[in-house]
């Protein structure tokens, strides 16, 4: 019955002068995503549909693209009261709601009749049809929006929640340093979701870490190239630099440094990728690398920007986020991360700064950082295609 999908966007609007940069990132993502042309008109994007179309596989898609406010399969036809009407009618007659209400705008006030004219004539032919159904212009079940310009109409079905945001690409790079874990895909998302690319990066311990690490790592990135598209990930072998640490420092102090050599790789790969920040999935409180005193240690390793947007954030519904963008399941296969390797069984919570710096002093780091850079294998990854709830909360 759709001949179209329109998607509005979400605070592109509120850009000013850097609208149509905005707009074209958007429009570039989705023919990405979608591999299908996608038009700009009056403050929307339509996407012509085929016959062989599987509208709710380009929905599922649409679902996770950040820049879109909502989106909605529709009818396009010509701007006459007759076609939008029966168009107006098909849709209805294919949700079968109990109540309906239509909502009109016109970007064309050349238009015979009013937004309300409009609302009262498509509405009144409609129960003339179908004489069960019910007007109730305050909690419809079912809302048909008609949007009326010079030469065509378009009259859109059910609205479906877009997760809004920012188009990925319009904020710049940034790093993240991707563990296995639950947490760091959605800072990831987070960032995404504001228009940041991000570019991955995992630190690897090949001599401890069974081969299905890299396979999760990769699928996690295949499953986040969903939202931003082709996605570049460094496996950076962690090993050299860990043998360094475990010969020359405290076990107790040993996830401090790890961390903070993590951060000192990504400086490195985000110059080289030209990322002006790094992100990562750390909680307060949530492991012992979280308490305050040792992230402020921690941090202290780089100059760089360095963002943790789920600093504030509970377990639970960080899990929840991750059910919704499909890393989840992923995330929860077993795997042993390299930070939890030769640490003692209770690391330090209350990290000191000269004391972390005084025995860094014996680390003959330099080299096995660029080392570990330079063996460093970076891979493209390209969108999965899995199934997942979507992030939106549904209309
Ligand atoms: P996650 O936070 O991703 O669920 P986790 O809870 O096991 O994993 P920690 O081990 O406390 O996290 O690490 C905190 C943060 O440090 C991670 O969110 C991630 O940004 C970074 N990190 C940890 N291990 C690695 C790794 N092997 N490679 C890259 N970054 C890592
Ligand atoms: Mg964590």
């Amino acid at each position: 019955m759709f001949n179209v999908i329109v998607v509005h966007f979400d605070e592109l609007i509120l850009k000013g002068a850097n609208r149509a940069f905005f707009e074209r990132k958007l429009i570039s993502n989705l023919r990405e995503a979608l591999g299908k042309d996608v038009f700009s008109e009056a403050a929307k994007f339509v996407i012509y549909l085929k016959q062989a179309d599987d509208i709710s596989v380009i929905f599922e898609k649409l679902k996770l693209i950040p820049g879109i406010s909502n989106f909605s399969g529709a009818i396009e036809c010509d701007a006459n009261i007759d076609a939008i009407s029966a168009a107006a009618l098909s849709i209805v007659q294919h949700y079968q709601p109990k109540t309906f209400k239509i909502e009109t705008s016109r970007s064309c006030k050349k238009f015979p009749m009013n937004s309300m004219e409009t609302n009262c004539e498509v509405g009144a032919r409609i129960l003339q049809q179908m004489p069960n159904l019910k007007v109730d212009v305050h909690r419809p079940d079912l809302m048909v929006c008609i949007e009326i310009q010079s030469k065509k109409a378009f009259v859109l079905g059910k609205k479906e929640q877009g997760i809004g945001g920012l188009p990925v690409g319009t904020a710049g790079k940034i790093v993240c340093l991707l563990s296995g874990g639950i947490d760091s895909p959605v800072a990831a998302f987070s960032m995404m979701k504001r228009g940041a690319k991000i570019i991955f990066v995992h630190c690897h311990n090949q001599t401890i870490n069974q081969s299905g690490v890299e396979q999760k790592i990769k699928d996690l990135v295949s499953c986040l190239s969903r939202v931003q598209g082709k996605s570049i990930l460094y496996i950076v072998a962690f090993d050299e630099l860990q043998k360094e640490v475990i010969a020359k420092i405290a076990a107790d102090s040993r996830m401090i440094v790890y961390r903070r050599l993590m951060f000192k790789i990504a400086e490195m790969i985000a110059k080289k990728q030209g990322a002006l920040a790094i992100v990562t999935g750390d909680s307060l409180g949530q492991v012992a690398s979280q308490t305050l005193e040792n992230l402020e240690v921690i941090y202290e390793a780089t100059d760089m920007l360095k963002f943790s947007p789920l600093i504030g954030t509970n377990k639970r519904e960080i899990i929840d986020i991750a059910r919704k963008i499909g890393t989840y399941e992923i995330s929860i296969r077993p795997h042993e991360d390299c930070c939890s390797f030769m640490i003692s069984k209770h690391p330090e919570t209350r990290a000191h700064l000269e004391d972390i710096k005084s025995q860094e002093k014996n680390l003959q780091c330099s080299a096995l950082l660029r080392k570990a850079i330079k063996n460093s294998r970076a891979q493209v990854c390209a969108r999965a295609e899995v199934a997942t709830e979507g992030i939106a909360p549904s209309s």
